[in-house]
């Protein structure tokens, strides 16, 4: 395991803009509030959803769409720069009026109502393509 030691004061709380992407508003905050690293939770509601499987065999994500209104029982996620730009790795899991639940790697989501949890490292941290599971992870 690879580690580094981080620290960090700055905290946020968030309200998600409705009818816009789950994912793309936290990396358009995070280019705001110039955060470069930075772990967060959430929850609320989504009107669709597109969760990406990856395959380790294949080594290639693979998509999975959700037409229909869900809960976002949880989400957590990490934010670091790829390709030089705030990238906001999110993961969730998304429950329906029964009580079933889907759940992965979010890509994107049309927000019904959202609240976000995030807290911010000093520095940058930076993903590297890794070349025994040919995900982008981060060189700690
Ligand atoms: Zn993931």
């Amino acid at each position: 395991m690879d580690y580094r030691e981080v620290e960090g004061t700055r905290e946020f709380l968030a309200r998600l803009e409705h009818g816009r992407d789950w994912r793309a508003q936290i990396e358009d905050f995070a280019a705001e509030e110039d955060v470069d690293a930075a772990a967060f939770f959430g929850l609320g509601a989504v009107q669709d959803a597109e969760l990406l499987y990856y395959d380790q065999s294949d080594q290639q994500y693979y998509p999975e769409r959700f037409d229909e209104p869900l809960e976002v029982a949880s989400c957590v996620g990490n934010v670091s720069l790829l390709d030089g730009d705030p990238f906001a790795h999110t993961h969730v899991v998304l429950s329906r009026a029964d009580g079933s639940t889907v759940a992965g790697h979010l890509d994107s989501a049309t927000v019904f109502a959202g609240e976000l949890y995030v807290r911010a490292f000093e520095g940058t941290l930076e993903r590297a393509h890794d070349e025994t599971t040919e995900l982008d992870l981060w060189p700690l």
